[in-house]
């Protein structure tokens, strides 16, 4: 296939998409090249028995995520609040607290210095302005050092410590050591602080999407009917020329301008001619995935909803360190999520599946009781297995990262224009970071009415 289009957009993600429908909207002849065999990227439906959707990937929205929820009212979809009622867990050392609302009833101690560390990341966080991080206050201080680094200095009892732990990995399916303490702080003020990232109610796990996330993709796809080209890995752009020439398998794509909406370590596998300025190789070469397993246990109904429980866990010495209940709206099949996160996937995913199945399970029934053990079902997704995703939730930055190359995150390159939730200012990481990407590349390119007749 040979083509000629206004602007070609590599990935049909949620940012691909977004990007795509705005850009038609403008009056450009649009093409969107996707590697898989389906829409969505990170954000996927699975089924379970009895036929409902189950979100595999991506799934939660929440207060604040003005864009995504713009999206999903303006596509006509519907969001339902994830069950909250009951008694949620919460294991950190030896102790184990079963609590409702928002605080577990741990060591007093403890908890008064995880209460202490959060306002210090709180506080951070706001100095750290989302637009451009490398130019806040100490940003140089801070980027020098890896999140643990920072929590170490902050946290003073090894309960706190642990409760920062749980989070980061929580949230970034990373360790705090693997990340700088500047992406993390930029990161918590993009989403609003750290209560807005880990709560349910009013947090960004409030709600979910009807018929599950990947309707969202689903739908914007519809709209751009064939102007997306599946199962079209791209491999290659040639920007030296005017505008530029995109190969994907048998097809070759010119257009004026290239959206690249593909995660960073996925950008830095496409081979670029010429080669990209030095600063955004480098950057992309420093922005790895997290590493994630998620996995849907079905059962025949809530049972934990009878015994009390809200299906809320969290453990931090347990593989599945964080648990929801995942039941659909119908309330059968019961379903818990899980996700075995940061260095629990790298070991989850060296196992055989029965074993990673069992040790999954094995943390369910310690969390929840026997009647855990007798799954209907049990589907999971190592998301860095994924060749077009290579890790999830997101990518963060190593440190020394941002202060020397983070202006390259979002600058366009000639034609170039880069989207993709890691591009984001508020909601980084997040389906709400990625709407806003797309909507940012869009205005980088003229309306066709607007453009000048040479
Ligand atoms: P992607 O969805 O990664 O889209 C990129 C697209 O590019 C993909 O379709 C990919 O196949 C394609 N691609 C890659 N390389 C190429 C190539 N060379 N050529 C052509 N196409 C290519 N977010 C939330 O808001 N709430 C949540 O609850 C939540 N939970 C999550 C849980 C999991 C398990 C995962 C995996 C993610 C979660 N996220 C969540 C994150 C959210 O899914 C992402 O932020 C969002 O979907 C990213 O969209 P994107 O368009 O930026 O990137």
């Amino acid at each position: 296939m040979e083509k000629s289009v206004d602007v070609v957009v590599v990935g049909a993600g949620i940012a691909g998409l977004v990007a795509a429908r705005e850009l038609v909207r403008d009056g450009h002849d649009v093409l969107v090249l996707e590697a898989r065999d389906r829409v969505g990227g990170r954000l996927l439906n699975g089924e379970l028995p009895g036929g409902a959707p189950i979100e595999v990937g991506g799934q939660w929205v929440g207060p604040g995520q003005d864009r995504v929820l713009g999206l999903i009212g303006e596509l006509g979809l519907a969001t339902y609040p994830t069950h909250t009622e009951g008694r949620h867990i919460a294991e950190i050392g030896t102790s184990r607290s079963e609590y409702r609302g928002r605080i577990p009833g741990l060591n007093p101690l403890a908890l008064a210095d995880v209460a202490q560390a959060q306002w210090r990341l709180d506080r951070l966080a706001r100095r750290v302005a989302a637009r451009e991080p490398w130019l806040a206050e100490h940003a140089e201080r801070l980027d020098a050092q890896t999140f643990d680094t920072w929590v170490r200095r902050t946290a003073y009892t090894s309960g706190g410590r642990a409760f920062l732990r749980l989070i980061t990995e929580a949230v970034f399916s990373a360790e705090p050591a693997d990340l700088s303490a500047l992406w993390a702080a930029f990161y918590v003020g993009a989403a609003g602080g750290v209560d807005a990232l880990i709560n349910t109610a009013g947090g960004a796990q409030q709600d979910r999407i009807v018929g599950g996330s990947q309707r969202i993709a689903v739908a914007m796809a519809e709209e751009l009917g064939d102007r997306i080209v599946l199962d079209a890995p791209v491999a290659e752009i040639d920007w030296g020329g005017p505008g530029v020439r995109v190969v994907a398998g048998g097809a070759t794509v010119r257009a004026r301008h290239a959206v690249i909406a593909v995660p960073p370590p996925l950008a830095a596998r496409i081979r670029f001619s010429p080669g990209l300025p030095g600063d955004r190789d480098q950057l992309v070469q420093r922005m790895p995935m997290g590493r994630v397993i998620k996995v849907n246990v079905a059962y025949n109904e809530p049972f934990w909803r009878r015994d009390g429980f809200s299906g809320q866990a969290n453990s931090d010495h347990r593989p599945l360190g964080t648990v929801f209940d995942n039941t659909p709206p119908g309330g059968a099949p019961g379903v818990l999520v899980g996700f075995l996160e940061g260095r629990h996937a790298d070991l989850g995913a060296r196992m055989d599946p029965a074993a990673r199945r069992d040790r999954v399970v094995a943390d369910l029934v310690g969390y929840f009781g026997p009647r855990a053990g007798h799954p209907i079902a049990y589907i999971e997704r190592d998301w860095a297995e994924e060749e077009f995703s290579r890790g999830c939730y997101g990518a963060f930055t190593a440190p020394s990262t941002l202060t020397r190359f983070g202006p390259a995150l979002r600058a366009p390159v000639g034609p170039l224009h880069w989207a993709g939730t890691e591009t984001a200012t508020r909601w980084a990481g997040y389906m709400d970071g990625a709407v806003e990407s797309g909507q940012r590349v869009a205005r980088e390119i003229a309306p066709v009415r607007s453009r000048s007749v040479p």
